[in-house]
């Protein structure tokens, strides 16, 4: 089968299996390019292992720190005439890669949320690695069946407290415009907080410190995006903000009940990045358009995975480990949130309308990120060739 990009909105319906694999490898490269990390852990769990910054921590553990890594996520797997997920091809990739350097790499695929996966992956960490030393918890789902009540929580991406009036884009058609979001009721914002908050971490942690396969000096950190006041109305302030916010708390709970195993947990804030999670979130992708351009500009733009391994190589292992802010998380989002990135895009915000998005903004810059994330647009890749939906990890 010949695989083009089949883009709906703001997901693509089709991902390259050659290109997934390319993804995997490029990252692979960029992170063995700044050596091994010092002093870093050996015994990795991944959850949310096949894409974004999931995946990008999953080849930082593996490549930089020489660990087995298991990862855990949610994907769908090919057929003969249907291709798979993006991720199930990175799955694979990674597999395939790790095995090839020597690494331990397991991956399993299935809902995170529940016990099941909880009790599998336990049983897997006894047989085959002992205990972790890390657990990188890297979710991101617009749905969550809760373990206990069996009851479907969805989440919704919304304003609290009243409507907002705020400027987007159409990143298909490249349309800048302005609209009104109506703000979440009471329940939405508690569905939220039930899927993206910091319940099933502490359900993961709780579950793998009772089947006693934390090493002594455990860490976990889970992800979070803050961003400025440009954002703030449609994600910190608003119902994915509250969820987050969840999170702090969730992070200071495991703190306490870690000490048995010495063990720590962290909030980490990342910068914003295109990923099949933050594409769906309005306004986002136009503000991730301008910081681009202005830190591509200013030369202090990262892609997921020299994030990922800033985050790993300074913060988590290196001479900035222990720096936290107020709330005792780790601050990674440093560079896209100094003065001098936030003035010249809030300079910018005002002025950038559909006429000039081009000109003012890296869209172009985005919409490749956004093909990229379903394999498409790497050099090396023949994309006319007719090719196995079923995946041929290189
Ligand atoms: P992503 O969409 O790229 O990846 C999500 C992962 O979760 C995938 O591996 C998917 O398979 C897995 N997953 C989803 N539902 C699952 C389930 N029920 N069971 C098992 N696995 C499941 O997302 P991302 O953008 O990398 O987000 C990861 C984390 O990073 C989130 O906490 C997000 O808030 C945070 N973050 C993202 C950004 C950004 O700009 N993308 C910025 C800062 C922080």
């Amino acid at each position: 089968m010949i695989i083009k990009p089949r883009i709906r909105g703001f997901i693509c319906t089709t991902a390259h299996p050659a290109g997934c694999a390319a993804s995997v490898s490029e990252q692979i490269s960029t992170v063995q390019a700044g050596g091994d990390i010092a002093d870093a852990p050996k015994r990795v769990l991944v959850l949310g292992c096949s894409g974004g910054y999931g995946l990008a921590s999953r080849v930082v553990s593996g490549f930089g720190c020489g660990a087995a890594t298991i990862g855990v996520s949610f994907e769908k797997a090919p057929s003969e005439k249907k291709t798979g997920t993006a991720g199930w091809y990175n799955n694979l990739a990674f597999d395939a890669k790790a095995e090839a350097a020597g690494l331990y790499a397991k991956t399993l695929d299935g809902d995170a949320f529940g016990d099941v996966m909880k009790q599998s992956v336990i049983d897997l960490i006894k047989a085959d690695l002992g205990q972790i030393d890390l657990l990188v918890y890297s979710l991101a789902s617009p749905v969550r069946q809760h373990p206990k009540t069996g009851v479907l929580h969805r989440s919704v991406i919304k304003p609290l407290g009243e409507t907002h009036h705020v400027k987007t884009i159409n990143v298909d058609k490249g349309e800048v415009f302005e609209t009104d979001f109506e703000p979440a009721d009471e329940e939405e914002t508690a569905n939220t907080v039930t899927v993206m908050g910091g319940e099933d971490w502490e359900f993961w942690v709780d579950a793998l410190n009772d089947a006693d396969v934390l090493a002594d000096g455990f860490s976990t950190v889970s992800y979070n995006y803050i961003g400025s006041d440009l954002t703030w109305p449609i994600y910190w302030h608003g119902t994915l903000g509250k969820a987050k916010e969840d999170l702090d708390r969730a992070a200071s709970d495991l703190r306490d009940r870690l000490k048995n195993v010495n063990g720590d947990a962290r909030v980490a804030t990342l910068k914003a990045v295109v990923t099949q999670a933050s594409s769906a979130i309005p306004v986002v992708p136009l503000y991730a358009s301008l910081v681009f351009k202005v830190m591509k500009d200013q030369g202090v733009h990262e892609s997921v995975i020299e994030h990922i391994d800033r985050l790993f190589r300074e913060k988590l292992y290196g001479d900035m480990h222990g720096k936290y802010d107020e709330a005792g998380r780790i601050r990674n989002d440093d560079w896209e949130l100094t003065d001098k990135v936030q003035d010249a895009v809030r300079e910018l915000w005002p002025r950038v309308n559909t006429e000039n998005v081009m000109e003012l903004s890296d869209l172009a810059g985005f919409r490749a990120d956004f093909l990229r994330i379903f394999g498409f647009g790497f050099s090396g890749v023949d994309y006319d060739a007719d090719v196995s939906p079923l995946g041929v990890p290189n």
